[in-house]
């Protein structure tokens, strides 16, 4: 595949290998394993004297093709794809990490992710200190000798804080520990963590690479030697491996993503601005408001705003609880990244197991909702949420 072309065409022509069909759409390869031509094939397979495919927990003809467009789009060197992205999270730290390390981690990342790394690694002697996304200060204050990774997410969930990704790798370089960015919510349509100095991309492909909301997947993204030298033997050896089937579903996805991050964008920043001027509203998060306090930050590492808008009404949980349950045609889920709009009340739902005082340090008041916002007419979406608004219709 041609390095000049661009993004959108590489979405739609990297990683093609056709069979000798000639299929036009990439082909589904549901098989468990593959046959050898002989018994001398067989073991030069198996001892990497001979590439080809063996066995599908760890090689399989769809899914390498998956895994070499989105390198592609990430401008990566090389991609490993995993069965959802909280086992992209873990390949990546298994790979990485021993008994004794240290990790630095934004306190504004998915759930799953705090669980991970605060209670499952710490079992196994990793220690994880959370610290403030935006303050990098306290990334510095927080590092140690035995300090290996820094892990973020950019723009956070909910509140859609941005971190300096330029100035986070060079402090992490200058510690010894590398940066991995969770890409989850901007895509490399919108954002490419690694031409900023990050030096492992994660995904949850469940979200915007598929884009309907289909299929659970994830990937883990960086350097050929991380990726192949320790990503890969630990996907071999114990299988959180993507199905070819979802590999698939992701592929025809990737084939849209950056006109559906556009158009998501687009209707989120309709969607902030309209919602900054009714009454009610306490303050709108939104990077592509010129209001959010790091729309410049944002603007230099984004393509756009992306597609998560988040608010916070006057009344608390009654305010906002009424606004949800007055919808019609917004999808009360914790989900988002698909095509339908969703909406979501964080701390009573995926902030609801940590503590009151953690959530409010935060940030996330009762009174916060968030909206992964669809691909339906924006006018509809406003429509829906002002029937629960003060003064709502
Ligand atoms: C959903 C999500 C994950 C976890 O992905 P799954 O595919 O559900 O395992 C990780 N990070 C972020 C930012 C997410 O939104």
């Amino acid at each position: 595949m041609s390095d000049d072309y661009r993004f959108e065409t590489l979405a739609l022509r990297s990683g093609i290998h056709r069979s000798q069909f000639n299929e036009h759409s990439e082909a589904m390869y549901l098989t468990s394993s593959f046959v050898f031509d002989n018994a001398a094939q067989a073991a030069a397979r198996f001892a990497e004297k001979e590439a080809g495919f063996i066995y599908s927990r760890f090689t399989n003809p769809t899914v390498s093709a998956l895994q070499e467009r989105l390198a592609a789009l990430e401008d990566a060197d090389a991609c490993i794809a995993t069965a959802s992205g909280m086992a992209a999270i873990l390949a990546c730290a298994m790979s990485l990490l021993s008994s004794g390390d240290h990790v630095v981690a934004s306190h504004s990342i998915f759930g799953s992710t705090v669980q991970l790394f605060g209670g499952i690694l710490k079992r196994f002697g990793v220690e994880t200190t959370f610290v403030s996304p935006t303050d990098i200060d306290a990334w510095q204050r927080a590092s140690t000798p035995r300090t290996k990774l820094y892990f973020l997410e950019t723009p956070s969930n909910p509140l859609t804080e941005i971190s300096d990704i330029a100035a986070l790798a060079e402090l992490a370089h200058r510690k010894g520990a590398l940066l991995a960015v969770d890409n989850c919510f901007c895509t490399p349509a919108l954002q490419r963590p690694l031409a900023f100095g990050a030096d492992i991309v994660i995904h949850s492909a469940t979200k915007y690479l598929d884009g309907q909301g289909r299929v659970l997947g994830g990937a883990v993204l960086g350097s050929r030697d991380f990726i192949q030298g320790s990503v890969y033997p630990f996907l071999r050896t114990a299988g959180p491996t993507l199905s070819a089937f979802n590999a698939w579903v992701i592929l025809k996805g990737l084939e849209t993503l950056r006109i559906r991050l556009d158009a998501h964008a687009a209707n989120a920043l309709a969607l902030a601005r309209w919602l900054e001027k009714q009454p009610g509203i306490e303050r709108v998060y939104y990077p592509g408001l010129a209001s959010h306090p790091q729309h410049a930050l944002a603007m230099r590492q984004q393509r756009n705003g992306g597609g998560i808008v988040s608010f916070s009404v006057t009344g608390g949980r009654e305010s906002a609880w009424r606004i949800v349950d007055a919808t019609r045609m917004l999808s009360i889920t914790a989900n988002l990244g698909d095509a339908k709009s969703t909406i979501t009340h964080p701390a009573s739902t995926t902030h609801g197991r940590i503590s009151p005082e953690a959530r409010a340090a935060a940030g996330i008041g009762e009174g916060l909702l968030r909206i992964g916002v669809g691909l339906e007419a924006v006018e509809d979406i406003q429509s829906d949420l002002a029937r629960g608004m003060q003064g709502g219709r």
